[in-house]
Protein backbone atom coordinates (compact mmCIF):
# COMPACT_ATOMS: atom_id res chain seq x y z
CA UNK A 1 0.00 0.00 0.00
CA UNK A 2 2.56 2.24 0.85
CA UNK A 3 4.18 1.46 -2.85
CA UNK A 4 1.22 2.36 -4.06
CA UNK A 5 1.20 5.71 -2.49
CA UNK A 6 4.54 6.57 -3.27
CA UNK A 7 3.75 5.57 -7.03
CA UNK A 8 1.07 7.96 -7.35
CA UNK A 9 2.77 11.27 -5.72
CA UNK A 10 5.41 10.32 -8.37
CA UNK A 11 3.22 10.12 -11.19
CA UNK A 12 1.32 13.34 -10.19
CA UNK A 13 4.99 15.25 -10.20
CA UNK A 14 5.32 13.44 -13.53
CA UNK A 15 2.31 14.43 -15.38
CA UNK A 16 3.02 17.71 -14.14
CA UNK A 17 6.34 18.42 -15.21
CA UNK A 18 5.37 17.14 -18.49
CA UNK A 19 2.68 19.32 -18.97
CA UNK A 20 5.32 22.14 -18.25
CA UNK A 21 7.52 20.39 -21.06
CA UNK A 22 10.50 19.56 -18.52
CA UNK A 23 11.71 16.44 -19.88
CA UNK A 24 14.87 17.00 -17.67
CA UNK A 25 12.97 17.02 -14.63
CA UNK A 26 10.82 14.00 -15.31
CA UNK A 27 14.22 11.74 -15.88
CA UNK A 28 15.43 13.20 -12.22
CA UNK A 29 11.80 12.12 -11.03
CA UNK A 30 11.59 8.65 -12.53
CA UNK A 31 15.98 8.16 -11.09
CA UNK A 32 14.32 9.05 -7.63
CA UNK A 33 10.92 7.11 -7.70
CA UNK A 34 13.77 4.04 -8.45
CA UNK A 35 15.93 4.83 -6.21
CA UNK A 36 13.01 4.89 -3.09
CA UNK A 37 11.11 1.71 -4.59
CA UNK A 38 14.36 -0.04 -4.62
CA UNK A 39 15.45 0.83 -1.45
CA UNK A 40 12.15 -0.25 0.25
CA UNK A 41 12.63 -3.31 -1.90
CA UNK A 42 16.09 -4.26 -0.03
CA UNK A 43 14.70 -3.23 3.34
CA UNK A 44 11.83 -5.82 2.74
CA UNK A 45 14.13 -8.33 1.85
CA UNK A 46 16.57 -7.85 4.25
CA UNK A 47 13.20 -8.01 7.00
CA UNK A 48 11.79 -11.17 5.52
CA UNK A 49 15.23 -13.22 5.43
CA UNK A 50 16.32 -12.14 9.03
CA UNK A 51 12.83 -13.27 9.94
CA UNK A 52 13.54 -16.52 8.52
CA UNK A 53 16.51 -16.57 10.09
CA UNK A 54 15.49 -15.60 13.85
CA UNK A 55 12.62 -19.05 13.41
CA UNK A 56 15.27 -20.85 11.76
CA UNK A 57 13.43 -21.00 8.53
CA UNK A 58 14.80 -23.26 5.84
CA UNK A 59 12.85 -22.15 3.19
CA UNK A 60 11.14 -19.06 1.30
CA UNK A 61 8.43 -20.05 -0.59
CA UNK A 62 7.05 -17.25 -3.33
CA UNK A 63 5.12 -17.62 -5.92
CA UNK A 64 6.49 -17.28 -9.53
CA UNK A 65 4.57 -14.93 -11.35
CA UNK A 66 4.51 -16.05 -15.00
CA UNK A 67 5.60 -14.59 -18.39
CA UNK A 68 8.12 -12.49 -16.32
CA UNK A 69 10.80 -12.14 -19.18
CA UNK A 70 8.49 -10.49 -21.63
CA UNK A 71 6.80 -8.22 -19.54
CA UNK A 72 9.87 -6.86 -17.85
CA UNK A 73 10.89 -4.31 -20.35
CA UNK A 74 8.64 -4.21 -23.29
CA UNK A 75 5.39 -3.43 -21.18
CA UNK A 76 6.07 -1.42 -18.08
CA UNK A 77 3.39 1.12 -19.07
CA UNK A 78 0.40 -1.12 -17.80
CA UNK A 79 0.02 -1.33 -14.32
CA UNK A 80 -0.24 -5.48 -14.31
CA UNK A 81 3.21 -5.96 -15.76
CA UNK A 82 4.34 -2.99 -13.35
CA UNK A 83 3.49 -4.90 -10.65
CA UNK A 84 4.96 -8.24 -12.20
CA UNK A 85 8.26 -6.10 -12.11
CA UNK A 86 8.45 -4.75 -9.01
CA UNK A 87 7.84 -8.38 -7.49
CA UNK A 88 10.74 -9.76 -9.54
CA UNK A 89 12.80 -7.11 -8.05
CA UNK A 90 11.54 -8.22 -4.75
CA UNK A 91 11.92 -11.90 -5.04
CA UNK A 92 15.53 -11.77 -6.63
CA UNK A 93 16.50 -9.38 -3.71
CA UNK A 94 15.13 -12.35 -1.36
CA UNK A 95 16.85 -14.79 -3.15
CA UNK A 96 20.04 -13.40 -3.45
CA UNK A 97 20.20 -12.79 0.50
CA UNK A 98 18.34 -16.18 1.70
CA UNK A 99 21.23 -17.49 -0.09
CA UNK A 100 23.67 -15.69 1.88
CA UNK A 101 22.03 -17.27 5.03
CA UNK A 102 21.86 -20.45 4.27
CA UNK A 103 18.28 -20.51 3.57
CA UNK A 104 16.92 -22.29 0.02
CA UNK A 105 13.93 -19.78 -1.58
CA UNK A 106 11.26 -22.40 -3.33
CA UNK A 107 8.73 -21.19 -6.27
CA UNK A 108 5.36 -22.09 -6.48
CA UNK A 109 2.54 -22.22 -9.54
CA UNK A 110 0.23 -19.21 -8.45
CA UNK A 111 -2.56 -20.38 -9.80
CA UNK A 112 -5.59 -20.19 -7.27
CA UNK A 113 -3.23 -19.72 -3.94
CA UNK A 114 -5.44 -16.83 -3.85
CA UNK A 115 -8.87 -18.37 -4.34
CA UNK A 116 -9.10 -21.72 -2.96
CA UNK A 117 -9.90 -22.53 0.63
CA UNK A 118 -7.39 -24.27 2.90
CA UNK A 119 -10.01 -26.08 4.75
CA UNK A 120 -12.57 -27.41 2.51
CA UNK A 121 -11.30 -26.89 -0.81
CA UNK A 122 -13.67 -24.90 -2.66
CA UNK A 123 -12.26 -22.01 -4.93
CA UNK A 124 -13.96 -18.85 -4.92
CA UNK A 125 -12.77 -15.36 -5.07
CA UNK A 126 -12.10 -12.86 -2.40
CA UNK A 127 -14.12 -9.57 -1.85
CA UNK A 128 -11.89 -6.62 -1.00
CA UNK A 129 -9.54 -7.54 1.79
CA UNK A 130 -11.44 -10.32 3.30
CA UNK A 131 -11.86 -14.15 2.58
CA UNK A 132 -14.90 -15.76 3.27
CA UNK A 133 -15.71 -19.22 2.68
CA UNK A 134 -19.18 -21.48 2.66
CA UNK A 135 -17.31 -23.03 5.05
CA UNK A 136 -17.15 -20.94 7.46
CA UNK A 137 -13.46 -20.06 7.13
CA UNK A 138 -12.43 -16.25 7.26
CA UNK A 139 -9.33 -14.52 6.79
CA UNK A 140 -7.39 -11.86 5.38
CA UNK A 141 -6.74 -11.89 1.32
CA UNK A 142 -2.86 -11.78 2.07
CA UNK A 143 -2.88 -14.59 4.69
CA UNK A 144 -5.10 -16.88 2.49
CA UNK A 145 -2.50 -16.37 -0.31
CA UNK A 146 0.34 -16.70 1.79
CA UNK A 147 -1.06 -20.19 3.89
CA UNK A 148 -1.75 -21.73 0.28
CA UNK A 149 1.73 -20.70 -0.92
CA UNK A 150 3.04 -22.44 2.40
CA UNK A 151 0.85 -25.94 1.67
CA UNK A 152 1.37 -25.95 -2.32
CA UNK A 153 3.23 -28.64 -3.14
CA UNK A 154 3.57 -27.62 -7.35
CA UNK A 155 7.29 -26.63 -6.66
CA UNK A 156 8.12 -24.82 -9.94
CA UNK A 157 11.99 -23.87 -9.20
CA UNK A 158 14.35 -21.92 -7.58
CA UNK A 159 14.87 -19.19 -9.46
CA UNK A 160 12.24 -16.33 -10.48
CA UNK A 161 14.76 -16.32 -13.93
CA UNK A 162 14.61 -19.53 -15.59
ZN1 LIG B 1 -13.93 -23.53 2.99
Amino acid sequence: RKNKYIRRHYNNLRKRFQKAKKPKAVVKINNKEQRIMKDIDHKLSREIVNTAKAHDISVIKLERLQNIRSTTRTSRKNNHSLHTWSFYRLATFIEYKAKLAGIEVEYVDPAYTSQICPICGRIQHAKDRNYTCRCGYQTHRDLLGAINICNSTEYIGNRYTA
